[in-house]
């Protein structure tokens, strides 16, 4: 169970908050839809003062950092609170083992970028993923065979059914495949800061798709964290479309993990499926592949579309609405099941 204390009590204080805000800028697929307040939350106590002032007026809370795993799907009749405290240290250091800390509204790439900076290793595959610290765990963000969790030292969120600022150490966070006990009772904690345990010696993770190849592209003699997190960006860069350009959340479905039963069953009828065997049994699927196989890369309805590249990830070419994202993700959903008799989950945050 999280340890837990209480902080001091906020005073209310709602003049600060700006009504009927656009969230146009607030999330990167670029929907245009309005928040009816919105406040930024710079520190614990501006953190504390926007949720009791909420609380006391009945007002419904969403709580945002980079915006990168949300689909809006209609006005937002809620008090929209921007996490946006900054801060990173490092807590400890025996010289081989460090122990940093960094605030829930931290930018999560320049956070690596500094760590790598610093000569630490742990983070590097975690490299270009949009968004914020606070955020990380809530989906226990993953890429290149990474994800938090193998790094995870502990975090502090504030409880906001009791009021009590817990301590999460590893075994109390739940951590699964894009999962969290934060992501499983949305709205109930509100990350404060995230701990991390970092190393001075690198354990390189290569074997994910073409990280490898690309190190020898870039003629890398001395493997380091650097020229890994390098590679992962350049992959990156190539290969998914940058919301500042056109709007999207990364993967926009889950990869299923299905039993092995269903797996030889699709591969008797799809003999080039891609799929990796998981620990316990079970066979994930790559559900770009799937997507793809069904004639959805490239598609385009209006503004709403599947990337030209990359079929998990939907993309905003510019007016689309929420809903005709979610309307879209629904038709693939139904065609995937009917087709593959796979279940697709959606992997943003919904509202
Ligand atoms: P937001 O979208 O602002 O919020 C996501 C959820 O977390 C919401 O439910 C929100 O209420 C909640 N939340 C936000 N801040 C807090 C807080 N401080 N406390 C409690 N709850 C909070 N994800 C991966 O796992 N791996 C990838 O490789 C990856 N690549 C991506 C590439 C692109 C181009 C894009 C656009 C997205 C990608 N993502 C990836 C998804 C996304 O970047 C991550 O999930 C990221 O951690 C979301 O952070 P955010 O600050 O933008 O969260
Ligand atoms: P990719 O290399 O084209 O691979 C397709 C899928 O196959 C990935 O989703 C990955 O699963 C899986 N995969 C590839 N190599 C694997 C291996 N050796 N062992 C097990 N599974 C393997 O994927 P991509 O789209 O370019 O993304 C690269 C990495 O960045 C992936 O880890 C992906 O999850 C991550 N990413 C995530 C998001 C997001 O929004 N969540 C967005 C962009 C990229 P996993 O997804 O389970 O890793």
């Amino acid at each position: 169970m999280p340890s837990a204390g209480r902080g001091n009590q906020g005073a209310v204080m709602t003049g600060q908050w700006q009504e009927q805000v656009s969230l146009k800028p607030y999330n990167t697929f670029g929907i245009d839809v309005k928040a009816r307040y919105f406040s930024q939350a710079k520190d614990d106590l501006q953190v504390r003062q926007a949720l009791d002032a909420a609380q006391q007026q009945g007002i419904p809370v969403l709580v945002i950092g980079g915006g990168s795993n949300l689909l809006l799907t209609r006005d937002v009749d809620a008090l929209v609170l921007h996490v946006s405290s900054q801060g990173r240290h490092v807590v400890s250091d025996d010289g081989e083992r460090v122990l940093v800390e960094a605030e829930a509204g931290e930018a999560w790439h320049p956070f690596v970028q500094w760590t790598l900076a610093q000569g630490f290793c742990g983070l590097e595959n975690l490299s270009l993923i949009p968004g914020t610290v606070g955020a990380a765990p809530m989906q226990n963000v993953g890429a290149y065979g990474v994800e938090i969790k193998d790094v995870f030292a502990g975090l502090t969120a504030l409880d906001r059914k009791t009021g009590d600022v817990c301590d999460f150490a590893l075994a109390d966070c739940a951590f699964g495949y894009r999962d969290s006990v934060f992501k499983r009772n949305p709205g109930r904690w509100l990350i404060l800061r995230v701990r991390f345990a970092l190393s001075r010696t690198l354990q390189a993770r290569l074997d994910y798709g073409p990280v490898r190849q690309r190190l020898a592209e870039q003629g890398t003699t001395a493997l380091t964290a650097q020229a890994i997190s390098d590679a992962i960006c350049s992959i990156r860069r190539e290969k998914l479309p940058d919301p500042a350009e056109l709007g999207n959340a990364g993967s926009f479905f889950k990869n299923p993990v299905v039993a092995a039963q269903v797996f030889e069953r699709i591969r008797t009828q799809h003999p080039g499926v891609i799929a990796y065997p998981q620990a316990d049994g079970q066979v994930k699927l790559a559900a770009g592949w799937l997507i793809e196989q069904a004639g959805w890369k490239g598609y385009r309805e209006g503004d709403a579309g599947v990337h030209r590249l990359q079929s998990l990830v939907l993309v905003n070419y510019g007016q689309a609405s929420g809903a005709q994202m979610h309307a879209l993700a629904r038709r693939i959903q139904v065609d995937i099941l009917e087709r593959f008799g796979v279940e697709l989950e959606m992997e943003p945050n919904l509202y």
